[in-house]
């Protein structure tokens, strides 16, 4: 946490701090001329809240107590998403499945040039710059029941739906739940794919560790007599039921526009000593230096493009080469 913020002004600004990570990281493995690229899914647990961030198709759900299964990530796919689909070709990329001798065409739908059926990743200097590393960032907060967070590879997720993922776990510490999890996706799928996977359970301090048991007919049976004779004593009860399991949505944004997604400079806080500080890689601008993220965006008649968050030359190169705005800036040393 910088100096100088509060628990929650730290929260608040997580978002564009991992959208401002995430294309450093990706800038460091071009510098590096490393090819091979990567999904990635970045979770930061603080108390009750949890923030995601993650690009590619490794995802992360939130299985909360009470049973509510939700997903924290989206899946940037080609096949899948049509926005991405639609991004990347208005960025100069070509959108179409790998063609076999005799013109028939196999497989999902893959960028070209590479062949990626991603629309974004970290690293990957080999296909063109429209696959960008600007992740969908998601944070919620959970109730103080707590919750447990998988987090896998496509290999998990070309074989188990989520609710399948979070069912075939339940009632497991967590070591084994993972275990679990890519057990069940072998042996509906067989190895296939990159099959990783890590559980985290968000527990309340003050309670032994409580894992909601497995649903065998039985259990099932005692709770539905539970229920109904806890209705019958008591409102609260049941009221307090209900509130288990309840999450809240705190901030949600996708966009691949760094404009949107880095925003304006309003709060006025600087973290730097310095006046200016490139908004991406946070090395610090000469006050003549600083190109606006606003600056020539359609957004900015509404934005003013002499004002922040500023790029350096730099950064602003990397920016117009991800919007197709110019030849793809990749330096391979
Ligand atoms: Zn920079």
């Amino acid at each position: 946490m910088p100096r100088g913020l509060s628990r929650d002004e730290w929260l608040h600004a997580l978002p564009r701090a991992l959208v401002a990570g995430f294309v450093k990281t990706d800038k460091e493995f071009q510098s590096k001329g490393q090819t091979s690229g990567t999904t990635a899914t970045f979770v930061i647990i603080d108390g009750w809240t949890i923030t995601v961030a993650s690009v590619g198709d490794s995802r992360c759900i939130l299985d909360a107590q009470g049973g509510a299964v939700s997903l924290l990530t989206v899946d940037h796919r080609l096949e899948e998403n049509v926005e991405e689909r639609e991004r990347v070709t208005a960025s100069g990329g070509e959108v179409g499945r790998l063609s076999v001798v005799g013109g028939a065409e196999i497989g999902p739908l893959r960028c070209w040039p590479g062949g990626l059926c991603l629309s974004r990743s970290i690293g990957d200097i080999d296909v063109g710059e429209f696959i960008v590393p600007v992740p969908y960032v998601k944070q919620v907060k959970l109730s103080n029941a707590g919750g447990r967070l998988i987090i896998a590879s496509d290999g998990i997720w070309d074989a188990l739906s989520s609710e399948a993922a979070a069912k075939c776990c339940r009632g497991l510490p967590a070591e084994l739940a993972a275990k679990q999890v890519v057990k069940e996706a072998l042996r509906t799928r067989g190895l296939k794919d990159d099959t990783t996977c890590i559980v985290v359970d968000i527990i309340p301090p003050d309670q032994t560790i409580r894992h909601p048991s497995p649903p065998k007919k039985i259990n099932k049976l005692k709770s539905l007599i539970f229920r109904k004779k806890a209705k019958d004593q008591t409102n609260k009860l049941t009221k307090q039921l209900s509130a288990v399991g309840m999450v809240e949505e705190l901030f949600e944004e996708g966009s691949a526009m760094l404009s949107e997604r880095l925003g304006s400079d309003s709060s006025g806080r600087r973290t730097s000593s310095s006046l200016f500080t490139c908004a991406i890689c946070q090395v610090d601008l000469e006050p003549s230096e600083g190109i606006s993220v606003h600056a020539g965006s359609i957004f900015s008649s509404s934005s003013k493009p002499w004002e922040g968050p500023f790029l350096c030359s730099d950064c602003r190169d990397k920016k117009d080469a991800m919007e197709g705005k110019r030849p793809s800036g990749v330096k391979v040393l």
